[in-house]
């Protein structure tokens, strides 16, 4: 059996850290796993792969996967997988591999699954609909390999310490392959923690009723030190901050220590996004508000009260 195949995004720091997760899935179902990485940066991500449990890795450093988005990448896997016949490839359900998973599904033909939380084995996948109530379990049937996206953070990676055997690619793009060229990039400023890493996230809803309000919870932060800003789909389509920010079904999901949510009211599609976090903080003017009743301490009250309090309040136990 030629087993699960996982596609590592390389990123500038190394390979992305979803690749470590879908090691670890893979990992359920079979013990050598092999590791796709494309781009500038691949053979060099190869030991933080094999250190993830990655038993081989297919390395190509060819810049070409990172001038072009999603085609010349779903072109080369095309390739590889008519060689090599693979059970299935795991994908992280973000914008890059999504984009790739997509353009392959149309080269190859096989069952694309996404939003997938967990897989038992190369035909069969869980995920969970209508904002987390409902689990469903999923068959794919048609041709191998069954292409599969999961959401990251649906698994805490686990390191295995080995070492991968680098089977170097020759990628040839031909130019009818290469689609659109990816001409600037943009990093969008940002201090502290990534959202995604941060032990102690603080989330904004509509309840802040503006930008501006915002400074309240980066003042927090600041105070909490660690701590990262997030916000619901609310506040992000007002324009108050920007879609990075979003925590929730169609944007991050964030597992942290301690989750903090002022002005949310707790919608599903928000839920979903940060159910995982250890302990949840609620503040709401809204007594019947779904989210204060899942939280661990929920405050009844006016943000705009209670956040300024709680600053002030960590300002003076640290005595700053
Ligand atoms: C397909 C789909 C995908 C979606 N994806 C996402 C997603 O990824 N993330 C997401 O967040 N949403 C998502 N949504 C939207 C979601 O359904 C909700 O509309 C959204 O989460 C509501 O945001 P909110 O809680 O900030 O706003 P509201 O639901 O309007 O809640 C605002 C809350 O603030 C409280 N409040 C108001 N003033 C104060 C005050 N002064 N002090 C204290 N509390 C106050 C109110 O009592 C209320 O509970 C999605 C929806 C769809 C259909």
């Amino acid at each position: 059996m030629a087993g699960a195949w996982v596609f590592a995004e390389v990123t500038p720091d190394g390979p992305h850290p979803a690749a470590f997760e879908l090691l670890t899935h893979a990992r359920s179902f079979d013990d050598d796993p092999t590791a796709i990485a494309l781009g500038p940066g691949a053979t060099a991500a190869a030991a933080d792969l094999g250190a993830n449990g990655a038993a081989t890795v297919y390395a190509s450093d060819d810049p070409v996967f990172a001038e072009h988005p999603g085609r010349p990448a779903a072109h080369v896997l095309a390739g590889l997988i008519e060689a090599e016949a693979p059970d299935v490839v795991l994908f992280a359900q973000t914008y890059d591999s999504r984009d790739v998973a997509g353009r392959l599904q149309g080269c190859i033909g096989s069952a694309l699954m996404g939003n997938a939380t967990s897989i038992a084995d190369p035909r069969h996948a869980r995920a969970e609909i209508f904002g987390g109530t409902k689990i469903v379990d999923v068959e794919l049937a048609g041709p191998a390999p069954t292409l599969i996206l999961l959401r990251p953070k649906s698994i805490a990676a686990e390191p295995t310490g080995g070492t991968a055997r680098i089977v170097p690619l020759e990628a040839e793009v031909p130019e009818d392959e290469r689609g659109a060229r990816i001409v600037e990039r943009h990093e969008e400023a940002a201090s502290g923690p990534r959202l995604e890493d941060a032990k102690v996230v603080l989330a904004g809803g509509r309840g802040l009723g503006g930008p501006d309000a915002f400074a309240m919870l980066d003042e927090l932060a600041n105070e909490i030190g660690g701590a990262a800003v997030g916000a619901s789909r609310a506040a992000v389509d007002a324009g108050w901050v920007p879609y990075s920010y979003q925590i929730g079904q169609t944007g991050k999901t964030v597992k942290p220590e301690v989750y903090l949510a002022a002005g949310i009211s707790g919608a599903l599609q928000h839920i979903v996004g940060m159910k995982g976090a250890k302990r949840i903080v609620a503040i709401n003017k809204d007594a019947d508000a779904p989210l204060l009743a899942m939280a661990d301490l929920g405050v009844v009250g006016d943000l705009f009260q209670v956040l300024p309090a709680l600053t002030e309040e960590i300002r003076r136990r640290k005595g700053s």
